[in-house]
């Protein structure tokens, strides 16, 4: 009997001891997920924000990714500047040295008259705008902000923001109705050289196009001549031409030739090269600045600018759904909104102002807008 009582004791003590454990076991392990709740509301408080939705968490992501963009678009702005000068300076050489003489040959004398003059007016405008592009700084928000032109607070200058500003993480300042940072003009565009870059486009455009219409003659004449190009390549090739006296040393060990003996002198060589290089880099930019001044004439006429194109795109797919257009802000129609990117307010005309370089700035400080409420808009539900 007492051997009995003691073996039942014994299993008591030994149930209530794994009780005991696993109670342990199980506090513990309500305790660190206590301590994990703790951990993720301290981290919820701490990175709060009404404005923070997914594509926040993706700007930070992305970070590392802006900053290296960012670094290089830096250090490589000021050499594409001197690219671009260099490119042209080059076609601009050419076309007086090789292209124009010949356009001038014949005797018809409104030709001559519409080359000099066409031809003159681009340049300086394309001169003119590209310089006021690259020296004309966009436009900063004031330090000091009237309550009724604060849109939100810029998280990097932890600065107030009027509408339509945005913060250039190349520049690293907050830029008055930025549409993007051009490389090409080592510059942000934005409210006080909007208009300067999109007529810098439009006339560059107009200058490849006119450029290569009178050059098309000449390269059609030195490309498409078998002999000429060859030969030309021929003899501008190092490779090809230690090649040929290569197999020429073999051939004839005791002399050595020369090289490959192209049938065009030096200038002949020389000219047919230009004429190439002028009409492909031409064409090339042609095709490349017609797309871009297209898109930014699109998103001009739509009253936006590239950044607010996005939020614009996702806003008109939302509304869709519901069977609202969607229209932006600032959309005015397509000739305000024109007239609003020159500056054709107070007596200025589209043949001085636009025409011919104006170094007028726009209509107002660009730190308020009117904004126009699409009918039917329905405002995003707060998180
Ligand atoms: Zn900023
Ligand atoms: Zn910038």
């Amino acid at each position: 009997m007492r051997e009995h009582t003691k073996i039942s004791l014994y299993s008591l003590n030994s149930l209530s001891a794994m009780d005991d454990k696993k109670r342990k076991r199980r506090n513990i392990c309500s305790r660190m997920l206590d301590q994990w709740r703790y951990f993720k509301f301290c981290l919820r408080s701490l990175t709060y924000n009404s404005f923070n939705d997914r594509w926040m968490a993706f700007d930070t992501c992305m970070e590392p990714l802006f900053w290296l963009v960012g670094v290089v678009s830096k250090y490589m702005g000021p050499l594409m500047v001197v690219l671009v000068i260099l490119l042209t300076s080059v076609v601009i050489s050419v076309f007086y040295l090789c292209i124009l003489p010949r356009c001038l040959e014949n005797e018809d004398h409104v030709q001559t008259i519409f080359h000099l003059t066409f031809g003159h007016w681009l340049l300086v405008n394309i001169a003119f705008h590209y310089y006021k592009g690259v020296t004309t700084p966009p436009g900063y928000p004031p330090q000091i902000v009237s309550e009724t032109g604060v849109a939100s607070i810029c998280k990097k200058c932890i600065a107030p923001k009027p509408p339509r500003t945005h913060h250039c993480s190349i520049c690293n300042k907050c830029i008055l109705k930025m549409d993007h940072h051009c490389p090409w003009v080592n510059n942000c565009i934005g409210h006080y050289n909007h208009r300067y870059f999109m007529l810098f486009c439009i006339y560059m455009w107009i200058g490849t196009l006119y450029v290569c219409i009178s050059a098309w003659p000449l390269f059609r004449q030195e490309f498409f001549d078998p002999k000429k190009t060859f030969d030309s390549l021929m003899a501008g090739s190092l490779f090809l031409t230690f090649l040929h006296s290569y197999q020429a040393s073999l051939k004839n060990s005791t002399s050595l030739q020369s090289g490959y003996v192209s049938s065009l002198t030096t200038a002949e060589s020389t000219y047919h090269k230009a004429i190439v290089f002028q009409f492909i880099i031409c064409f090339s930019v042609l095709i490349a600045l017609g797309l871009l001044t297209f898109w930014h004439a699109r998103l001009v006429s739509r009253g936006e600018t590239s950044i607010e194109k996005y939020t614009n795109d996702s806003e008109r797919a939302r509304l869709k759904k519901v069977n609202v257009v969607y229209k932006s802000p600032y959309n005015f129609g397509v000739l305000e909104n024109w007239r609003k990117l020159f500056g054709l307010y107070g007596g200025r005309t589209f043949w001085r102002h636009v025409l011919l370089p104006s170094s007028h700035g726009p209509e107002h400080d660009g730190t308020q807008w009117n904004a126009q409420i699409t009918p039917g808009f329905l405002p995003k539900s707060l998180p």
